[in-house]
């Protein structure tokens, strides 16, 4: 059962675990503010690295990231910056998932989803084993600025290897963008080591569906053969096209897993708490009616 509990207790019990982490937060901070640097190449997400992520994370609190036990994997950024992981799974799990924010910097709102999707995840894993990569682009993040391309000044969402790359991002970026640097693809497919990163992931954990988290459009995109999932809440389905290298381009079409894009409606401004358990819920019930129904297998190790 996937978060299918309709009572008030159910509903109480979720929202109050997106809060809970704070409280501890607070009573373990509670005379050690201030003094300590944050190490940005440090390995473990300690206290020192949610305070430098934090500002540039809206509606996640200190104690949600210092509770998210994300682990770094040896992967890192352009600039040296570890690139973690968490996995949560269900002792039923008849599914895999993988879950990435923080794929374009600007996009604040979107590591801060996969964060706090993270933490009810740890609450109800349904009957799924999860893999997050909450922030695949922490240069970009925590820049001075945040900007959407990693250090190099690649979109990261245009630099997956997918099929005739080079001539099609080409066209996409001369033709369709004009030469926008912010959707430059990079030199060449897969160049970017958070790519190579996300690619390794991908490979290693064989997910059977791939959620990628962005902002601001305020819509629902799919790619694959399976009938998409209609809304998340307030995001409704609606188709944005294909982009070569992005990750739902590269999911589906070269690794034939579904890939669930959500696009929140603003980059900045978090969705509620109701939004976001509303989000959380829409897409577990997609997951038990597509996934594990038996036309839904998806045969992507065939
Ligand atoms: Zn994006």
């Amino acid at each position: 059962m996937f978060l299918r509990s309709t009572s008030i207790g159910g509903l109480i019990a979720l929202l109050g675990c997106l809060f809970i982490g704070d409280a501890v937060a607070a009573a373990q901070a509670k005379g050690r503010r201030g003094g300590v640097a944050p190490d940005i190449h440090a390995q473990r997400l300690d206290e020192a690295v949610c305070r430098h992520w934090l500002p540039r994370l809206p509606g996640v609190s200190a104690g949600l990231c210092r509770t998210s036990r994300l682990e770094p994997t040896g992967g890192r950024s352009v600039q040296g910056r570890p690139l973690y992981i968490t996995d949560v799974r269900s002792v039923h799990a008849k599914m895999r998932v993988l879950v990435v924010g923080g794929i374009h910097g600007d996009e604040l709102t979107s590591a801060g989803l996969a964060l706090r999707w993270l933490q009810l995840a740890y609450d109800d894993p349904a009957d799924a084993y999860w893999r997050f990569i909450p922030l695949l682009n922490p240069d970009g993040l925590l820049a001075e600025k945040p900007v959407r391309m990693n250090a190099n000044g690649v979109d990261l969402n245009r630099n997956m290897p997918t099929h005739n790359w080079a001539i099609e991002t080409k066209q996409y970026w001369e033709v369709r963008t004009r030469r926008d640097p912010r959707r430059w693809p990079g030199p060449a497919a897969g160049s970017e080591p958070e790519t190579q990163f996300l690619i390794q992931q991908i490979n290693e954990f064989s997910p059977d569906l791939i959620v990628s988290i962005h902002a601001p459009y305020g819509l629902l995109d799919f790619d694959g053969a399976l009938p998409p999932p209609t809304k998340l809440g307030r995001l409704h389905l609606d188709r944005l096209g294909v982009y070569p290298g992005s990750v739902g381009n590269y999911g589906s079409l070269e690794y034939h897993v579904p890939v669930v894009t959500v696009e929140l409606v603003h980059a900045l401004d978090p969705p509620s708490t109701l939004e976001t358990v509303q989000m959380w819920r829409d897409l577990g019930d997609w997951m038990n009616a597509r996934l594990l129904a038996p036309q839904g297998h998806t045969g992507h190790t065939d």
